[in-house]
Order: C-alpha cells, then structure tokens, then sequence
C-alpha cells in the first residue's frame, strides 16, 4: 500500500482495524525517505536509529487494545525541538554534537499519544530565516519545484510532509515559521496561542514570540495535534490551562475582516486571486466578508524585527563554549567564548545578535526597545478592538509562492516575505495557513495559501472554521 499521501485520520484507521501495523507504516517512510530524500529534497537531518524500536512497542500497545490517538503514527521534529538521548543542533555548528538530556514537553506530549518519532528535519539556523537556506548543514528544496525554496524557518518539516515523507511534523513559530513554509509547501500549518503550548525544551528564539505548532495534511489532524500538544505546563510559566481555550470552543465565526489596505503592496497579483476566490466562497457559504483597517500593522514587522533580536541576543548569550556545544579554547574565558561563537554561528546569527545588542544597549534602548515594545502594544490593542467587531482575519500566507534557491541575497528582501505572519507573532493570537489552489510560475504549478487569524485563546473556534473552509472550498474547486 500507498502510505505516502495518507493523513493522520486515515492512518489511524488502517492501523486499528489491523490492515498495517506501525512497523509497516515506518519501514514504508523510511525507505521512501531513503529513496527520495538526498539531494532530491533533502528534508531531514538524521532519521533516529531508535525509530524502529518505538514502532515495534506501538505495535505492542495496539495489540494490548490501547486507542492512543497517534499511536503508531510517525511524526517528523524540527531540529530545535529537544528529544532525550538524540541530537538538537537547531541547524547550527555550534550545536553540532549536542545530545538533549531532556525531552520538550511536546514531545513527551507526542510520545504519550504514541507518535513515533521518525527523525529531525533541517531549518534555518535558530530559526533564523524564511528559506532554510541559513542551515549550517545543507539547504531543503521546495518538493513541488527543486529550483525553489521550501520556505523557513521550519523548511525541512513542510518539505517532509509534502514530499509524502511523514503524515505529520512539528516546527516552531516566532514570526511565521511554520506557516509560511506550510504555505510554501502546500501543507496546513498551524501557530497556536501564546501560551497555549509549552515552550519547554524548544531551542529558544524570541522568548515572547516563539510557539511550536504542527504540519499536517489537514486541518483536521491539526486540530487533532493541537489537542493533544496545548495545555498547562508546570515547567513553562507563560502557558494556560485547556480550559482558558476550552472556555471559547463555542464561539461561532460569522465575520471575516480583510485589511485590503494592509495588503496594497507587492503581493503578488496571482496570490491575491486566490486569495480574493476563497473570500468569495466564504461569501457564497453565508459569511460576511468585509474590509478593515489596521493601521498599526504598518509598524509590525519593524517591532519585530527590534524585538525578537533583542531576545535572541539574549537566549543566545548562553552559547559560551562553556555550557553547551562547540568549545573551542582560548587563552582566556573571554578568548575561547570569542572563538566559539565566531566559528559556531553563521551570518545571520551574528547579525541578530549585533542588532539585539544594540537595541538594548544604553542610549539606544529608549529609541529603538521601548518603542518597539509600544508599538507591540498598540498592535495588541488595536486588534482586540477589531475582534469585537471580526471573528477571524483573513491575508494571504506570503505576499508571493516559493521564490528560487539563493533568489533573495539581502536580507531586507528576505524579511519582507514575513508581512502577513509576523503582526500575529507580536500580537500574541493564533493563525493558520490552509492551502488554495496553486499559482503557476514559469511552468510549475505552486502552492498558495491564506492564512485566518482569530483573537488570543480562540485556537478552536479558528480551527473549526478552517476545517468549514477547507472543506467548502474543495467542494467549490472539484465542479
Ligand atoms: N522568518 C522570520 C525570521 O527570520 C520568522 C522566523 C521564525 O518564525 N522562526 O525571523
């Protein structure tokens, strides 16, 4: 059998009614992976020489009558993403080696549901990307054209499940790095809450930014995912409990805003096509559609971009050479500190951490910090504002589908891909991207998506509504 396309829901299925077993199911990806994955897309990092021992038990727990929701099902971790006894290097040298002593909350959360944890995908080095081009190992190619970018930070999950590699992956988000890959890719991607899953073990970016969230075929699995990743963490200070989310899982989404304003410049004509066609079979379903405005949006990619490396100057502080990974040594503490860090990091690292520094040093900190965390402010304001008025927003993904291999050398370019998913960071809400028809480019057909944000904690209700849509939708584009 044909695994490769299969969701969640359809896996789980086959496995309880005894047509596959998980070892099946594993040895199948493994040696599509094995085939296909080299050079072709180059996806994955190492596949876990354990996999095969965790399927092996999953087959034992089916067979003893356990209904775990996942269970037997393999499941693919962005490479920040800690898992006990196995390597995390975060795409970077400097974690070349490093072996996790712990696991991330959400994997011991995935593990309990009996995932079985097939490997560790490429990304951007500390998530530091759009393209996973920044990895310090090896650069993913987009599966639906090898000339293109899989999108990043979490480029080599997307790549993984739309190559048909695993059903399901998790990635981590701080300013669109699950969603715009899974847009790029062709996948449904998902960035809860802040706060709605624990951060607990993730290779920490930007602190009050980061969320981990999964890659799936559907939106279904992704609310099956999320259910059993979101909770109360007694090892992350800054999560809810279920019940916070659960409170809202009644609200009914009636209203969708569109800020047309916000979306003027540079996207790219053929996106907003289909963008403007799926707002137009919101309409037809019975919901209302109607433009907004959200004028402090303009100033959230410039506070990300002071927020978010100011956090990453300090989380990456604690790459010394002493504590953790790459030690090269020197005369001194301060001379192998130095020689660690400028032979373990890559240049977009370092530049994040020289502008981190620099917003937060003395002198600079009222002008550029504070601002920035104002701004954050009134974004955060002026949106609860807006969702007394709107259920959900709706913009594309990315202005654009997957652009080529090494197209975008200045960094500038390559943060202006992130328009549409950084303000959702900064506000604290959840987003999702679900696919829409392809635009073709240069004779390939590639993915597009639009991407429907809802307020703080109503990560269900966003879901149930992107499971309507995503159904309606393919309703309307099979006649
Ligand atoms: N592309 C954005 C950046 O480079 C977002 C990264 C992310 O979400 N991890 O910062």
């Amino acid at each position: 059998m044909d695994f490769s396309h299969k969701n969640i829901a359809e896996l789980r299925d086959l496995l309880k009614s005894g047509r596959t077993s998980a070892v099946e199911l594993l040895d199948f990806f493994i040696n599509k992976i094995k085939q296909e994955d080299a050079d072709q897309v180059d996806a994955f990092l190492e596949i876990f020489e354990d996999a095969e021992e965790q399927a092996r038990l999953a087959d034992e727990r089916i067979k003893a009558g356990d209904d775990a929701p996942l269970l037997g099902v393999p499941v693919a971790l962005k490479d920040n993403i800690l898992y006990q006894g196995h390597i995390a290097s975060a795409g970077s040298k400097i974690l070349e080696d490093y072996v996790a002593s712990y696991s991330a909350t959400v994997v011991r959360k995935l593990q309990k549901a009996g995932a079985v944890i097939i490997g560790r995908t490429n990304m951007d080095e500390f998530a530091m990307g759009s393209s996973t081009e920044t990895s310090a190992f090896k650069v993913t190619k987009n599966p639906n054209d090898p000339s293109r970018v899989p999108g990043g930070s979490s480029g080599g999950s997307a790549a993984a499940v739309a190559a048909g590699f695993v059903p399901f992956a998790l990635g981590t988000d701080t300013g669109g790095s699950v969603r715009q890959p899974a847009s790029f890719c062709g996948v449904v991607g998902f960035k809860p809450s802040y706060g709605a899953v624990s951060r607990f073990g993730l290779v920490a970016m930007g602190s009050s930014l980061d969320q981990a969230g999964p890659l799936t075929r559907t939106v279904s699995d992704t609310k099956l995912v999320f259910s059993i990743l979101a909770g109360k963490d007694q090892n992350d200070a800054t999560t809810m409990p279920l019940d916070m989310l659960q409170e809202h899982k009644t609200h009914k989404v009636k209203k969708v805003g569109v800020p047309r304003a916000y979306m003027q410049e540079g996207v790219d004509a053929q996106v907003l096509d289909r963008f403007n066609e799926a707002m137009n079979t919101l309409r037809q379903e019975g919901f209302e559609v109607v433009d907004i405005d959200l004028p402090s949006f303009d100033y959230a990619l410039s506070a990300y971009y002071i927020i978010m490396p100011a956090e990453v100057s300090t989380n990456l502080a604690r790459f010394d050479g002493l504590r953790y990974g790459l030690q090269i040594e020197g005369e001194s503490y301060e001379e192998s500190f130095k020689k660690t860090r400028a032979a373990g990091f890559g240049r977009e690292v370092k530049r994040r951490i020289l502008l981190g520094s620099f917003v937060l040093s003395s002198g600079y900190m009222d002008a550029y910090y504070y601002k920035a965390i104002a701004a954050r402010e009134k974004i955060r304001r002026e949106l609860a504002d807006l969702f007394k008025t709107v259920d959900i927003i709706a913009t594309p993904t990315s202005p654009t589908p997957a652009f080529k291999l090494g197209e975008k050398t200045d960094p500038l370019s390559m943060y202006a891909a992130d328009i549409f998913t950084v303000p959702v960071n900064i506000a604290k809400v959840p987003a999702i991207s679900v696919p829409v028809q392809p635009v073709s480019r240069d004779g390939a057909q590639l993915p597009s998506a639009v991407q429907f944000i809802a307020p703080e904690m109503h990560d269900f209700p966003l879901l149930d509504f992107a499971e309507t849509f995503e159904k309606i939708y393919a309703d309307n584009n099979k006649q």
